[in-house]
């Protein structure tokens, strides 16, 4: 089936008792026995539920793994991938991470007895000189936020595996419209599905999908245990917010394309990180590895803070607000918002100044979202 059909049409028959066309949400906490001779397929919704069911299978198929397991945030979904790991081990980061994961492996696994160190995933050898015999993980992201650095996933596979590592990656940027990982040998794949697969801003969710089947079940195992499960009626939102995925992140692709170039025109601008840009030096990299080069992008204004600062709220189409991949345009200040649990040197060392902006371009005509940005720039003289 081709990717634009499955979010439409796989795990989702009309249900058998009114033959529905829309896949229900199943509001069930339990579900019946029929007897006690057998255990049923279904028993309880923190193990698992049908709206939830129908869901991870739309996203396994995405992202052509044969099992997914959805939880109730992105966060879940990389705790889920951390929970494989046991006292002891040592897991490795891509130090050019969600701020979210890296809080998650400073602030919590050193008190499960898990040791924690960054390595350098544009320079993919870096991971031989951060490895210990103990690590048994690596975890890495592409394009990364917010300057859209783009990693090359084969080439950080291939040294992962020659240290025999497990390999987790986060394809919460692209999406799977744009990039499906598990085709570069990755493990595990995980998602905010907060972002572009739910695509409506109104939902929080996350996924973990694989093709290998031991590693499904332990994340499984983990989901039901914690109960970190996503509610019928989240994997229900989800569920139709994915059936347009394909449709969304092309107009999110073409409508980031022309701003990015209008930005890198503007005198104002001093430079815009996007990898569709010929002028990107990721872009003959993304151009191999993704069928498109994704809806978000950041610029550094020639100006100052406060310049920076007004421009960001004297937008009107672009709405001031942390998160991505809705169909409505947001524009983020990393220095206050997704960056600020860093210090101003850590930020400096990833090109996050302050005067640097990060744009979710949402799937509204681009005419109207340049006409904003032209007017705020204006504003600054
Ligand atoms: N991974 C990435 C790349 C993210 O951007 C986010 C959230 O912004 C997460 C994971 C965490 O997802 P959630 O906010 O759904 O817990």
């Amino acid at each position: 089936m081709e990717f634009a059909s499955k979010p439409i049409r796989v795990g989702q028959k009309p249900e058998s008792a009114f033959k529905s066309v829309i896949f229900p949400i199943y509001q069930s906490s339990t579900f019946a026995w029929d007897d006690l001779e057998s255990t049923p397929d279904l028993e309880y919704t923190r193990v698992q539920n049908p709206t939830r069911r129908a869901l991870e299978s739309v996203i396994a198929a995405l992202e052509n793994a044969e099992f997914c397991t959805c939880f109730s945030s992105g966060m879940a979904a990389v705790m889920a991938t951390f929970s494989l790991l046991k006292q002891g081990d040592h897991l490795l980061i891509a130090s050019d991470i969600y701020g979210g994961t890296h809080r998650l492996g400073v602030a919590h696994l050193p008190n499960l007895g898990i040791d924690v160190s960054f390595y350098d995933a544009s320079n993919p050898d870096s991971m031989r000189e951060a490895a210990t015999d103990r690590t048994r993980m690596v975890i890495f992201e592409s394009p990364t936020n917010p300057t859209m650095q783009v990693m090359d996933i084969a080439a950080n596979v291939l040294v992962a595996k020659s240290l025999g590592l497990l390999v987790v990656f986060d394809n919460t940027f692209a999406s799977p419209a744009l990039q499906t990982p598990l085709e570069f040998e990755v493990d595990l794949v995980l998602h905010s599905t907060t972002k572009y697969i739910g695509g409506h801003s109104d939902v929080v969710g996350g996924a973990v999908a694989t093709k290998d089947p031991q590693l499904a079940e332990q994340i499984f195992e983990f989901n039901k245990n914690v109960g970190c499960n996503p509610s019928p009626f989240d994997c229900w939102l989800t569920l139709r917010g994915v059936k347009t995925l394909a449709l969304r992140m092309e107009r999110h692709c073409k409508n980031a394309a022309e701003i990015a170039r209008y930005l890198e025109a503007h005198p104002r601008i001093r430079q815009v990180y996007y990898p569709g840009l010929e002028s990107n030096p990721g872009h003959t990299l993304a151009k191999v590895q993704m069928n498109g080069f994704g809806g978000m992008l950041s610029f550094d204004l020639d100006g100052s803070e406060e310049q920076a600062r007004a421009l960001a709220k004297d937008l009107s189409f672009f709405i001031l607000a942390e998160s991505l991949g809705g169909v409505e345009s947001l524009i983020g200040y990393p220095k206050l918002m997704s960056h600020a649990g860093m210090t101003e040197e850590e930020r400096l060392a990833r090109r996050i100044t302050p005067t640097l902006l990060r744009l979710s371009v949402g799937i509204e005509d681009s005419r109207d979202l340049i006409a904003d940005l032209e007017q705020a720039l204006k504003k600054l003289g």
